[in-house]
């Protein structure tokens, strides 16, 4: 089985003299983790308030997320089937986060894009979960 923090423990203190850091505190492969998103959420530390990005395809593969995460305030941002990044989008998001805590983004590289760049952007903290 895959141990991350076994793995950072090893780079600690690397021959090669450089200092190696890792800025990812968790990851979790395998199936049916969609349905336990929430309980991976609450053990790093996440707090309640969460913008939910998705579209309406990685949504239906990702099936179970959402109960998974009844526990947490969602603000949804859904898309109907999003192809591209566009700056505009990622200063909408950036509106949206201004009283919200993380963002959760259900898919790949463009709802990625827009989940976490506004972040950036905001030089707040980057929780990201990726499907
Ligand atoms: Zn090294």
């Amino acid at each position: 089985m895959f141990d991350l923090q076994k793995l950072k423990k090893d780079f600690e203190n690397c021959p090669c003299g450089r200092e190696h850091t890792l800025a990812i505190d968790d990851i979790v492969i395998g199936s049916g983790t969609v349905h336990k998103v929430g309980e991976i959420l609450k053990r790093n530390g996440f707090k309640k308030n969460l913008l939910f990005v998705a579209d309406e395809n990685t949504l239906k593969a990702a099936d179970g997320v959402l109960e998974s995460l009844k526990e947490f305030n969602l603000t949804m941002k859904m898309y109907k089937n999003l192809r591209e990044a566009t700056m505009s989008e990622v200063q909408v998001i950036k509106g949206l986060l201004s009283d919200l805590d993380a963002v959760i983004s259900v898919g790949t590289g463009s709802l990625n894009d827009r989940g976490t760049f506004p972040l950036y952007l905001l030089l707040k903290p980057r929780h990201s979960l990726y499907r």
